[in-house]
């Protein structure tokens, strides 16, 4: 047997470069220095250039979900009137963490194989003008869906709720647009699409959703964002930060910025049609249609799909992520965000061409839609 490389296929956290890596080997510095206190509002500022937002940016030293907490505890008040869309495991979690703030909780329910509907969100809202917060995922990881953000942003109409999007595994990989498309919070976190390594949530949030915060009466601390807020005139946080964590995604920002947002968002679209063509020439169901379908994340159907993971896993290397809730089992989803190359899927689809015994057939459909770029 010999040592097999990493060979991370999953929706997050994902490889990083080693431009990003050799950040992390760093001397620590003060964090209320002069050093981190010229960084930071740096970092901060190419992240508003990402989330495409004049709005301030708070970054939280925790995973995406202190991210997604943070945005619960700034803006939920015990019986909030609230809106979760659940179509997948993540925008269940908007749903357990509202409740576990005691708000009025609603729930919209869709297929876990298909996006958010916005005219049944229109609907709802039309039938329950006091709701405050619409929670919704703009890439929901756990069945592959790109859901349309700007679409449901656009289904309010001059209803007052805001919206709330979790961007964690589709900021970096697909436009997130938070002001043209009148997002009022966005979440996102390091280790996916951003190529860094875990550690690093950040939350942005429009003018309304601040004065919102303002009144809201529930119990907060380590979250509570008029804290960061009063920090980031200082160029600091309020809590010692994840301080490499703040050097590498600087560094990966850059080298971002260098490829151009728009080829970085056009090579994920690549790998996705190379991936779904490469499935399909294998005769693999994919979960979700070509319209619904994911840029940074791949979820196909199989049979005891656990069971193929652990064997490719054993014999390649080769890490593919299972199913979630009542796709456990069922799927395995093949993760092409951030620090991936559309070399990255073809090896993907070599090792699955290779235990299916269909040799030539995914790298070949794939390489026609690479050449055809
Ligand atoms: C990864 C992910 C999260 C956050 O997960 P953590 O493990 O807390 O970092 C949240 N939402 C989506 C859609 C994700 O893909």
């Amino acid at each position: 047997m010999y040592r097999f490389k990493p060979e991370l296929r999953i929706p997050g956290p994902v490889p990083v470069p080693s431009e990003v890596s050799l950040q992390m080997a760093k001397p620590v510095i003060n964090h209320r220095g002069a050093v981190f206190k010229e960084k930071f509002p740096k970092v901060l500022s190419r992240l508003q250039g990402l989330f495409e937002t004049k709005n301030p940016i708070y970054m939280i030293t925790g995973s995406g979900t202190s991210g997604m907490e943070a945005a619960v505890s700034n803006l939920v008040s015990p019986g909030t009137p609230v809106l979760c869309l659940v179509g997948g495991f993540f925008g269940k979690r908007w749903a357990d963490l509202c409740a576990a703030y005691k708000a009025e909780v609603h729930t919209l329910e869709f297929p876990w194989d298909r996006a958010v509907d916005p005219d049944q969100v229109k609907d709802f809202l039309a039938d329950h003008p006091q709701i405050e917060l619409v929670f919704m995922v703009q890439n929901e990881s756990s069945t592959a869906v790109l859901n349309d953000v700007e679409a449901v942003s656009q289904a309010r109409g001059d209803h007052q709720a805001l919206l709330v999007v979790d961007a964690v595994s589709a900021l970096g990989g697909t436009p997130c647009q938070m002001d043209a498309r009148g997002l009022d919070v966005v979440v996102s976190a390091s280790q996916k699409c951003l190529m860094t390594p875990p550690g690093t949530a950040f939350i942005a949030l429009s003018e309304r959703a601040r004065a919102y915060m303002e009144k809201v009466e529930s119990s907060r601390y380590y979250f509570d964002l008029r804290k960061y807020e009063q920090f980031m005139d200082k160029g600091e946080t309020p809590f010692t930060p994840n301080i490499h964590n703040v050097f590498a995604l600087e560094e990966a920002l850059m080298m971002m910025e260098a490829e151009g947002l728009d080829n970085v968002y056009a090579r994920h679209m690549l790998m996705r049609d190379m991936m779904r063509a490469g499935a399909r020439a294998l005769d693999l169901e994919l979960l979700v249609s070509d319209a619904d379908a994911s840029p940074t994340v791949t979820a196909v159907k199989l049979p005891q799909a656990d069971e193929f993971r652990q064997r490719i896993r054993e014999k390649y290397g080769v890490e593919f992520a299972g199913g979630q809730g009542i796709h456990a089992g069922q799927i395995f989803r093949v993760g092409h965000m951030g620090y991936a190359t559309p070399l990255d899927v073809l090896t993907s689809l070599a090792v699955l061409e290779i235990e299916l015994k269909k040799l030539g057939k995914a790298v070949e459909a794939a390489e026609r839609v690479l050449t055809a770029r």
